[in-house]
């Protein structure tokens, strides 16, 4: 039997009549039927086929059974982004009156969606300590439906241990929805853990050359039937162009990966003997507060790196003002090294307590480790130090 990651790259759409060896482009709004039965058929879920876009597309599809494959989920659904993928999610699982879980460790879109956009329609959400087990299960109320929980979390590198929050929500007849974004299913697998659900931004890692936006979820036949069934009439569909260049990428996540968590691992190492630097955080190094749960449910520390410049909010920005190889930039998981400092960027809005609540200290740098020559990179963190 071959191995997951050669299957990742030899499992594609069938070939055209031109026999060609790399998948094509499928750029088509809708699909040609048969005849009117063929078309009645199709309509009536009685036969399977492509019958418009915004339903399914052979590059979407493609894409979908690769990262399925690769999380080990019976099905999954593609989305035009990150978000998409998670609001669609939530539409099509939960109604009026259901409550979430979760936790503060999450992406600020997340945040915004729980705090202020869900209540919109009586879905309300509470916060536990991410690490506070008994905590989640004392939250989890009759009405609540999901928890939701991000690990490692973006920006804090916070680790939630899967199993055992599965091993909860499984108890409690909730489900657990797990945004793997940072790690990848190449690195962590959330469904084999107890999870019920993996969300992706595959704007990051997946695509990994900051080209295209995209999301997907990945479940059970049964939550994908839902999905599907809001996604279809609501219409976040991932365009074909992002599906072809993203299920291309796919083939060389595994390289990439490799390369991406061997540098951040070898930095992180050599940040923690530097002086200017109160703390840092990488799921790998034995400092982190949660070590044990990652060495336990991660193959490899992954591509982003936390640390804390002594110098607070000034020195942070005079660190990346001093950078000349990363970029600095939103995205991450690219091919080209990033640094973020959120407490003048996306955080700059709350007041220092606020964002402490959060995570964030004054001199937090974020680094997405690319795929640079590594000394490259060290040097120009040096400098900029
Ligand atoms: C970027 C990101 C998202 C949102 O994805 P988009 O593709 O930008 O919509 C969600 N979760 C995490 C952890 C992210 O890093």
């Amino acid at each position: 039997m071959t191995k997951l990651t050669t299957d990742l790259i030899r499992n594609q759409i069938k070939r055209t009549e031109f026999n060609e060896h790399s998948a094509p482009l499928y750029l088509t709004s809708s699909y040609v039927f048969d005849d009117p039965e063929d078309m009645r058929a199709q309509f009536s879920d009685e036969k399977e086929g492509l019958i418009y876009s915004r339903y399914g597309n052979p590059n979407v599809n493609e894409f979908i059974q690769r990262m399925a494959l690769l999380e080990g989920a019976e099905n999954g659904w593609a989305t035009a982004t990150g978000m998409s993928a998670v609001f669609t999610l939530f539409g099509a699982l939960l109604s009026a009156g259901d409550h979430i879980v979760s936790c503060r460790s999450i992406f600020g879109s997340t945040h915004k969606l729980l705090t202020e956009i869900l209540p919109k329609w009586n879905i309300n959400s509470n916060y536990v300590n991410f690490d506070d087990y008994e905590g989640y299960e004392a939250a989890i109320k009759e009405n609540t439906k999901i928890v939701y929980i991000e690990t490692p979390s973006n920006p804090g590198l916070d680790i939630i241990d899967i199993e055992r929050l599965a091993a909860i929500c499984k108890r409690k007849k909730v489900l657990l929805v797990v945004d793997n974004c940072f790690a990848t299913p190449l690195l962590q697998q959330p469904l084999a853990l107890g999870a019920d659900v993996t969300i992706h931004s595959s704007t990051k890692y997946i695509d990994g050359q900051g080209r295209t936006l995209g999301g997907i979820i990945l479940a059970s036949n049964e939550i994908i039937d839902e999905v599907k069934n809001f996604a279809r009439h609501s219409g976040p569909a991932l365009s074909p162009f992002n599906a072809w260049i993203q299920s291309k990428s796919l083939e060389t996540l595994d390289v990439r990966m490799e390369r991406h968590c061997n540098s951040a691992f070898e930095i992180a190492k050599r940040l923690e003997q530097t002086s200017a630097i109160a703390q840092v955080k990488y799921p790998f190094l034995e400092t982190h507060p949660q070590f044990e749960i990652a060495k336990r449910q991660m193959s490899a520390g992954g591509g982003i790196i936390s640390f804390e410049l002594k110098s607070g909010v000034h020195g942070g920005q005079r660190f990346l003002d001093r950078l000349q190889l990363f970029s600095l930039t939103a995205n991450l998981g690219d091919v080209k090294s990033i640094a973020t400092h959120p407490a003048s960027t996306t955080h700059s809005k709350l007041t220092p307590e606020q964002r402490l609540e959060v995570g964030i200290t004054d001199g937090l740098i974020r680094l997405s480790i690319g795929l640079e020559n590594v000394e490259d990179l060290w040097e120009d963190i040096l400098h900029a130090l």
